[in-house]
């Protein structure tokens, strides 16, 4: 049996009145998504509880079927899984965006999409800031986003807990950041190195050559999404499925690494709206001679998404369903055994610029998986099915085993 999962990250959306009341999925054209809903089902699932934030973090925790209410520790402690940092017991880790602030207006979340030597640079000069500071060290990522780490022991440890509070920098877009800094235990060592930051980059090398070419400089670090290592049980001793990941984001990298899946770097991927999707198509089809499961994930709706851009949503969904869900549906057909999803993770809003809590639509279709004759993937046709799952996590299940834990929650209540 082979199972292949496409997760067009934040492609769910509200109806546009540019689009004349069509939402961008509604919009798109899409032939092979809707081949899949018509052959399946069209449902709804929830992968974003309210009490937690509305990030690629937690909903693909619980897209790959882990309750987040049970397994989130925070954003960093994936991507630390990426890097394949191994932290202790008691270390804390932290998201460390390269930003631009100008009059205390968040005017660039990713320091105008900064390149990772240029970042690299600067976190060198953030480094040598610091080493006064023993057990806390900058660790350079890709572009934009970095983390930093702070080592704790049970002597000696580490000034944070789950209570304290940070915001993401892409929910800032253009607004005042002056009431979100840090706050909470341990949030002063935060809120110290993230002023600090902009004494230390004013008049960096890196950023005085960015002005010089009209790019964004970047002003300071912004410190968020903080946590200590998640304990997650391996997906194949709870699935007995070999599973692999697609992605270019480092989140995906480390949740896959945590549940113990296979990585599979492609060359061209970007994490952004101009990736290599026919790439990462051909890799998906490739990959499906050894592993059981593969899930491709693709970032660029999401991000023409903070970028408020309704077009650039609109071509990255064409472009996923032509390049990616087309050529993997095709080798599908040609397997006796199989079951194919497509599912954002979350709601990302071009109004808005940000995640959004919420349903998002699913479409599901292979073996054991009776056609609902709903009509074509998208929002409101989900809206009208009765397959909502509004604790998301439980659709795993369900998809690899048409097992319905659902049920036994209304049994258990009646
Ligand atoms: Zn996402």
């Amino acid at each position: 049996m082979k199972y292949v999962i496409v997760i067009p990250d934040g492609c769910a959306d509200e109806p546009q009145q540019s689009l004349d009341g069509k939402t961008p999925l509604e919009a798109a054209v899409t032939p092979a998504m809707d081949e899949l809903a018509m052959m399946g089902i069209v449902g709804r699932a929830n992968h974003t509880p309210q009490h937690l934030p509305a990030g690629s973090d937690v909903a693909n925790l619980s897209l790959l079927g882990f309750d987040p209410n049970e397994n989130f520790t925070g954003r960093a402690p994936l991507e630390a899984a990426a890097q394949g940092i191994e932290l202790g017991d008691y270390d804390w880790v932290v998201r460390c965006n390269l930003v631009t602030i100008e009059d205390q207006i968040m005017n660039s979340f990713t320091a105008g999409h900064i390149s990772s030597l240029e970042a690299q640079s600067l976190l060198e000069t953030a480094q040598a800031e610091i080493a006064s500071r023993p057990g806390v060290r900058f660790v350079p990522g890709v572009s934009y986003r970095n983390l930093l780490i702070v080592e704790g022991s049970e002597q000696r440890p580490a000034p944070f807990s789950y209570d304290t509070r940070t915001t993401p920098p892409h929910d800032l877009s253009d607004k005042l950041v002056t009431e979100d800094f840090p706050r909470g235990p341990g949030s002063g060592f935060l809120c110290d190195l993230m002023e600090e930051s902009h004494r230390w980059f004013m008049a960096h090398p890196t950023n005085v050559s960015r002005r010089a070419g009209g790019q964004l400089p970047a002003t300071n670090v912004w410190l968020w999404g903080l946590g200590k290592k998640p304990n997650l049980a391996s997906f194949q001793s709870l699935h007995d499925v070999r599973g692999a990941m697609i992605t270019a984001v480092d989140l995906l990298r480390g949740l896959a690494a945590l549940v113990g899946w296979d990585r599979i770097e492609v060359a061209g991927a970007t994490g952004y709206t101009d990736t290599d999707y026919a790439a990462k198509g051909r890799a998906a089809v490739d990959a499906l001679k050894t592993f059981d499961l593969v899930c491709v994930h693709i970032e660029a709706p999401d991000e023409a998404s903070h970028e408020g851009d309704v077009q650039k949503k609109i071509e990255s969904l064409e472009r996923i369903d032509r390049d990616i869900v087309r050529p993997i549906l095709d080798r599908l057909k040609k397997l006796d055994n199989w079951r194919m999803m497509v599912t954002p993770d979350h709601p990302t809003y071009v109004r808005t610029k940000t995640h959004t809590h919420g349903d998002v639509p699913f479409v599901m279709a292979g073996d054991g998986i009776a056609a609902d004759k709903i009509g074509l993937y998208n929002e409101s046709n989900a809206a009208n099915s009765d397959l909502y799952f509004p604790e998301g996590f439980r659709l795993m299940d369900y998809f690899l085993h048409l097992k319905d834990t659902r049920v036994q929650i209304h049994a258990a209540t009646v």
